[in-house]
């Protein structure tokens, strides 16, 4: 048993199954002080996952509690090549035409999910997880949510600020009229493809410190934030629907999946990833 990540949420270890000799992943949920929260989350997690059959997201085989410390803990399907975090680190940016098969890839996953009115609620290059055919797939759930009734609210919100779209940073000036959080996993994954693009945290200088209070003023209070020059005018336009400041002008899940830029590539142009 090797550890393989470590997130907010627990300790990732790569596990091999004696009798079929096959790896998998197991995601043990540290319970600390606040035991109670992390295991209401940890089963809301395992409630979401139960629901979950795509070939778009990490399958989840099973949830099970350790004997001595009943620590809750994910079965996953392994990814061997890692998270997309991994794979930037090690190359730092990624070509236009696999970020394109990356788009496709995380854009039907969260049309699956957003049609089973689940919102992921974290999107971002270290939820998303690469395997040995250089398939992208959507992991780590313990931010999302089932949407219930439209008047449902974003406040609970629980991802990342980094990736937070303007209506998840300032939900009350929207609390007329407030998104149902589907649009905000398409904004964190306009930024997710544009940090692939340029290689580091966009629409922020990279010397500067990405905290919440610049977070907050570049994404809600800046008129525009700089965006970065990107060559290809079809990559630049879906950017531009992705990270649309108005939630309601947003593309949805399935309209960007019939962009040129998604469309131009073959479906499998995500495979150099793997190699
Ligand atoms: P957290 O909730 O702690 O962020 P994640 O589910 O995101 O937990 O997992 C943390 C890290 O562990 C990921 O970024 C990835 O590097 C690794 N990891 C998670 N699940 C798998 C998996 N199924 N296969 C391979 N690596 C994984
Ligand atoms: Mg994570």
């Amino acid at each position: 048993m090797s550890v393989i990540g470590h997130g907010n949420g627990g300790t990732v270890y790569k596990v091999r199954h004696r009798l079929i000799s096959s790896d998998y992943a197991v995601k043990v949920i540290q319970l600390d002080k606040n035991a109670v929260e992390i295991r209401e989350q940890a089963i809301r997690e395992a409630e979401i996952l139960k629901r979950i059959d795509s070939q778009f997201v990490v399958k989840c085989h099973g949830v099970f509690y350790g004997r001595t410390i009943s620590n809750p803990c994910f079965l996953m399907e392994y990814m061997e090549m890692g998270s997309l975090q991994d794979w930037l680190r090690a190359h730092r940016r990624i070509p236009e035409k696999i970020i394109s098969g990356v788009a496709r890839w995380v854009l039907e996953g969260l049309k699956y999910l957003h049609g089973m009115s689940i919102v992921h609620g974290d999107i971002k290059p270290s939820n998303l997880l690469i395997n040995s055919k250089g398939e992208v797939k959507i992991a780590d759930f313990g931010a999302s949510r089932m949407v219930v009734g439209t008047r449902d609210s974003c406040v609970s919100y629980t991802g990342t600020y980094t990736y937070m779209s303007p209506e998840m940073l300032e939900p009350n000036r929207l609390s007329e009229d407030h998104s149902d959080g589907y649009a905000g996993d398409v904004w964190a994954l306009g930024l997710t493809l544009l940090e692939c693009y340029v290689g580091h945290f966009p629409l922020i200088d990279p010397r500067q410190k990405v905290d919440w209070a610049t977070i907050f003023c570049t994404i809600c209070l800046d008129e525009d934030p700089e965006m970065p020059e990107i060559t290809s005018p079809e990559f630049r336009s879906f950017i531009r629907h992705c990270l649309e400041k108005d939630w309601r002008k947003r593309g949805t899940a399935s309209e960007l999946l019939s962009h040129s830029f998604v469309s131009q590539f073959g479906s499998n142009s995500s495979e150099g990833l793997a190699s």
